[in-house]
């Protein structure tokens, strides 16, 4: 089992990470750190370089910060992601969350910061891990006019079905996070795509799959029962293929 995207640099996890971090070595082969700020990037490097061969990161900048960002510190973040690069299995989380920003120019922002963002993974070959939000389609339109060929990963995908299938048809990677378990929509999507193009998440500390407790890496083994449940498949089936999506699209070893 791979978590292939959480947050476990994040404050929430000041007092008990080594102790979060070894509850998920005990049941995962990998999680994947996901660099959402500046501050988010340099700490992942310091997780990968700490953790090696079990914790990889992703660098990026999340679409809300790409909006609400002082320009100079999105322009730092892209010079170290650039200097970086080598130790990154991805670029992202970069995308468009329409959600929580209304205005035209600041969504504008997240375009731009998406657009260098699809620059980066084209010219480097790496995946693209994708955040959309209520935008979800004008991501895939972005993606798919200005990527050249790269693995694109819709993570937390919470959109329509229409969507979702365009983004099956282009062998896109759909990852599933620990909301599966609770809410009926995302069970649904979930139904709705071919195990081949899962991956499975818990967007830790978000979304934790039980009440009153903080989600953690190791709780990707609800996301992954869940999916055997819904596909009526074997959890030994469904665990083997999602961890072999997760080691290709990422290229770990
Ligand atoms: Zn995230």
């Amino acid at each position: 089992m791979i978590d292939t995207h959480c947050h476990i640099d994040f404050k929430e996890y000041n007092k008990n990470r080594e102790e979060v971090i070894s509850r998920a070595k005990k049941k995962l082969n990998a999680i994947i750190n996901s660099g959402a700020t500046l501050g988010g990037n340099r700490r992942t490097l310091k997780l990968v370089d700490e953790y090696k061969g079990f914790i990889y990161g992703t660098l990026g900048f999340h679409p809300v910060n790409a909006s609400k960002a002082d320009y100079n510190i999105i322009e730092q973040a892209f010079k170290e992601i650039n200097e970086n690069i080598d130790k990154a299995v991805a670029v992202g989380e970069t995308g468009l969350d329409f959600h929580h920003i209304e205005d035209i120019g600041a969504r504008n922002r997240q375009i731009k910061v998406f657009r260098s963002f699809i620059d980066i993974s084209n010219e480097y070959e790496l995946p693209v891990v994708i955040h959309a939000r209520d935008a979800e389609l004008k991501a895939l339109e972005l993606i798919k006019e200005y990527s050249r060929d790269t693995d694109v990963i819709f993570h937390c995908y919470g959109g329509d079905l229409q969507t979702l299938n365009k983004i099956i048809e282009e062998s896109y990677y759909i990852s599933f996070s620990t909301i599966i378990c609770y809410s009926d929509y995302h069970k649904e999507l979930v139904e709705n795509t071919p195990v081949h193009n899962i991956l499975t998440e818990t967007d830790s500390p978000y979304i934790s799959p039980f009440k009153g407790q903080k989600n953690e890496p190791v709780f990707v083994e609800e996301t992954v029962k869940k999916i055997v449940e819904l596909k009526s498949m074997s959890l030994k089936d469904v665990d083997k293929i999602t961890e072999k999506n997760a080691k290709k699209v990422f290229n770990l070893r």
